[in-house]
């Protein structure tokens, strides 16, 4: 095929990747995102089949279907909360399809004795060095958020020293490999090294900031598939590559900035570590004692409400409340109560965690409400239903200095007339904080497990009405 036309195929792709992804910014949208930019992704598939150099169509056709069949099976059997292991599975694959293909370029330059021109060189060493890092970075975040290895912080004496020193000497096998394109022994030890660096720099990472790294993981593979692009001399490859790339950092950034911590923080403090997944326990401190109040106090409250937002957290996801609660503000609402549901961006373990969720259990997009809009609300609302939420919620974010949250953006329940909040105990959240909130005089906690006592106060609700 003409190389005019396989360029403006690999154009007309881009365009629709972009156009796809602008589209994905609102729920509403999404679905059409995702088709046009599935559209560009053929576009990109076919121009690139129908490139000279393809050596067998019978091979890649017989890889199209392995590897659909098993895409279609993963994707019909994956759980929505498990899905950020499953992002994290993908872009390992991604990054190491960009190393074996960074790899195979060098050998062949290597065996026919030919120099590689331009940028090539220095293509061929980040493909290799990016795709084997996210490699087997991925599947260790894999492995913690699929339970196969511990998933708390794992540290050790001189770790970020010791990483260090081996970046340094990676970088110095990536500069001998450049300069010298047969030099076979110093690849194969940059090939190691990443691949063992890949783990070292993920294992001292908390299980609960996985979310963070896999999203970073995404960029590097976009890095990575960027690399092999201008490796294979293939547009629609770079383009592709960068906007994964673009768009991985920027989530990263999101995320880090919605928890107040820079990405050096979540990548080198071991957030966590050593007491597991809630991170370091904090005493209680001296702060008075919480209130317990059962569902049918908080349907006497409800009786008189004319707002109320909920505020879903980690252990509605936890309980998989998400249904029980859309019945309970279905149920609000049908005695005249105006019903919102407030979005924190860090809520949960995944970014979109909570929109996801309550998405799955029907609630309308425009009752889901983001912090920045739904905050100014909150003094005028009668109660501020906190499900499973801690940290997200924890007014200590905003006074106290000397906490791990301080600056965090918070979602300001503790300004509404009343605050319910449900969960099991006192135990903290993720940060591992005591929450003063527990402790305000317009709080009531209800305990027990999120779907339980949100069923249960819908039928107070029902029994009172
Ligand atoms: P959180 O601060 O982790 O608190 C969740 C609360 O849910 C816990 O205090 C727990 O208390 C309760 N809970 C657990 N299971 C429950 C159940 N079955 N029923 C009722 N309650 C249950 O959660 P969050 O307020 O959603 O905050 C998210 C945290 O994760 C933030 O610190 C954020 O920075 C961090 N994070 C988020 C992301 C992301 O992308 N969303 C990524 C990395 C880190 P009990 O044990 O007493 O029940």
């Amino acid at each position: 095929m003409n190389n005019q036309l396989i360029q403006f195929a690999y154009l007309a792709a881009a365009v629709l990747l972009i156009l796809g992804m602008r589209n994905l910014s609102s729920a509403k949208t999404a679905p059409r995102g995702n088709l046009i930019a599935s559209l560009g992704m053929l576009i990109a598939i076919v121009a690139t089949l129908l490139a000279q150099g393809v050596v067998d169509y019978l091979v890649i056709f017989a890889g199209i279907v392995v590897g659909s069949a098993i895409g279609l099976v993963l994707a019909q059997r994956i759980e929505m909360t498990a899905m950020p292991q499953m992002v994290a599975l993908l872009n390992g694959f991604g990054g190491g399809a960009s190393a074996l293909v960074a790899t195979a370029e060098f050998l062949s330059y290597e065996r026919s004795g030919t120099v590689p021109e331009g940028v090539v060189p220095y293509a061929i060493v980040a493909g290799v060095l990016i795709g084997c890092i996210t490699f087997t970075g991925s599947l260790i975040a894999f492995s913690k958020l699929q339970e196969l290895m511990r998933g708390a912080a794992i540290t050790y004496p001189l770790q970020n020293i010791s990483n260090l020193l081996m970046g340094i000497a990676v970088i110095v096998l990536g500069a001998m490999v450049v300069m010298d394109s047969s030099a076979v022994g110093p690849f194969w030890i940059l090939a190691g090294l990443s691949l063992l660096l890949g783990i070292l720099l993920v294992i001292p990472i908390g299980g609960a900031d996985m979310p963070v790294v896999i999203s970073l993981l995404n960029s590097y593979s976009g890095l990575a598939a960027c690399a092999t692009g201008f490796v294979l001399g293939n547009s629609g490859l770079v383009i592709s590559g960068s906007l994964v790339g673009a768009s991985g950092i920027i989530l990263t950034k999101i995320m880090c900035d919605a928890m107040n911590r820079s990405i050096g923080n979540v990548l080198f403090s071991a957030f966590g570590a050593g007491a597991g997944e809630a991170g370091p326990v904090a005493a209680a401190g001296d702060q008075g004692t919480a209130k317990g109040y059962t569902p049918e106090d908080a349907a006497v409250i409800f009786a008189n409400a004319r707002s109320v937002i909920v505020v879903p957290g980690y252990g509605m996801a936890v309980a998989q409340a998400q249904h029980a609660v859309r019945e309970l503000g279905d149920l609000l609402q049908e005695s005249g109560i105006k019903v919102q549901y407030a979005i924190h961006p860090v809520a949960g373990r995944m970014p979109g965690h909570m929109n996801v969720l309550l998405a799955e259990a029907d609630v309308p997009y425009e009752q889901l409400v983001e912090m920045d809009e739904i905050n100014p609300e909150f003094p005028e609302t009668d109660v501020a239903l906190v499900i499973g939420a801690n940290d997200v919620v924890n007014p200590q974010a905003r006074t106290e200095k000397s906490s791990p949250i301080y600056g965090m953006p918070i979602l300001d329940v503790d300004r509404a007339r009343h605050v319910f909040v449900i969960k099991r105990s006192m135990n903290p959240g993720f940060a591992g904080i005591q929450n003063p909130l527990f402790f305000h005089d317009n709080t009531m906690m209800i305990f027990g497990d999120a779907k339980k006592t949100v069923v249960a106060i819908a039928a107070a609700v029902r029994d009172f009405s």
